[in-house]
């Protein structure tokens, strides 16, 4: 014989109450109402206690906003109570600045209990400012500076793209962890490449990745722009990154011998051993490194007809632009027939014929 619930009088299971009387007692959510939606009316962003909460790029890109808004909103203002819980949000009238939903809350208000339903009505009200993010980037806010250069030359195209496009990315990819994740300008002219960025720690990460990628010189600058609100000196960075004199496909000289750039990257540089006919990778530390030097932009090198290839004689090779023939060793064509198109550069009145692939 079960005691009467001291409630209602029904059966008692818990804690001297009914199943019903014990739900009651105990809810399954906590939420107030009305609740105050502050978005930012730049990027969406939704204010919850300690900051700004950023919409995913994804979020930020759909037609409507606010259910996006309003998850982040009720995922800070809702705190479950019970065990299992699950809330489903329903909308039951929308106004330009008011919204009125009903949150279906289902759980279990203890573990011995089976689970139930009860909803909730909330009033949301839309309220619009600028978040921390988009309101340092209108103010032209930037930690550091990052400048490209090149060595001795003039940035490619291809890098260019290649760089801007690493920044891009790699901003981006912050998004939504580090609010000063943000370029405030990119500049380009005959010297190079330089971007002003809201985050030191993103920069210092681009210019790493711009190093290791481009086996680039760095160097660093700190300068004072003034003290912050403690007195403490703030300083302001620049970070210079010099890319090599040669990029890929330009020709080198290794250790006396001339060679073409194939690969460079976190692993090193790739070479290709004009004479010796084979590849070979080095990085920076290595005694090698020590005697590079530049010897020819990749746009030296020149087209080829293989005219003639008879076997125990010299091969025939046509230039393409100006038809001269010129015969080359045989040895040094492995796979070639008459009629394929190959490569070769004159370097220091030398001629060598590139790598095929
Ligand atoms: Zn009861
Ligand atoms: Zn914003």
């Amino acid at each position: 014989m079960k005691a009467p619930c001291y409630l209602c009088g029904e059966p008692a299971s818990l804690d001297g109450l009914c199943i019903d009387c014990y739900n009651k007692e105990h809810p399954l959510i906590e939420v107030s109402t009305p609740l105050t939606l502050v978005a930012c009316k730049r990027c969406g962003s939704v204010k919850i206690p300690g900051g700004w909460k950023k919409l995913t790029l994804e979020d930020a890109n759909s037609e409507d906003l606010w259910p996006h808004q309003l998850d982040i909103l009720l995922d800070s203002e809702v705190k479950p109570l019970g065990q299992e819980i699950e809330v489903i949000i329903e909308e039951e009238k929308r106004l330009d600045k008011v919204l009125h939903v009903a949150l279906r809350a289902i759980g279990k208000s203890h573990q011995d209990l089976p689970a139930h339903e009860e909803k909730y009505n909330v009033e949301v009200r839309f309220s619009y400012g600028t978040c921390d993010t988009c309101g340092m980037m209108s103010g032209g806010y930037y930690e550091a500076t990052l400048q490209v250069r090149a060595d001795g030359r003039q940035l490619s195209e291809d890098e260019e793209e290649d760089i801007v496009r690493t920044v891009t990315e790699m901003t981006v990819a912050q998004y939504g962890h580090d609010d000063k994740a943000f370029v405030t300008k990119i500049s380009s002219d005959r010297y190079g490449l330089d971007f002003q960025l809201g985050s030191n720690h993103l920069c210092q990460s681009i210019a790493d990745f711009l190093e290791s990628q481009y086996l680039a010189e760095r160097k660093q600058n700190y300068k004072l722009v003034g003290q912050d609100k403690v007195g403490k000196d703030k300083f302001r960075i620049t970070i210079l990154i010099r890319l090599p004199r040669f990029g890929l496909g330009d020709f080198v000289k290794v250790l006396g011998s001339p060679c073409q750039v194939m690969a460079m990257g976190k692993s090193g540089l790739t070479c290709f051993d004009l004479v010796q006919r084979q590849r070979f990778t080095m990085n920076p530390k290595s005694s090698k490194w020590q005697t590079l030097e530049y010897l020819a932009s990749k746009d030296e090198k020149r087209e080829f007809m293989v005219t003639t290839k008879v076997h125990g004689q010299p091969i025939q090779l046509m230039d393409s632009k100006t038809f001269e023939i010129r015969d080359i060793d045989e040895n040094n064509l492995e796979t070639i027939d008459v009629g394929n198109i190959v490569y070769g550069v004159f370097l220091e009145d030398e001629f060598y014929l590139l790598p095929t692939e």
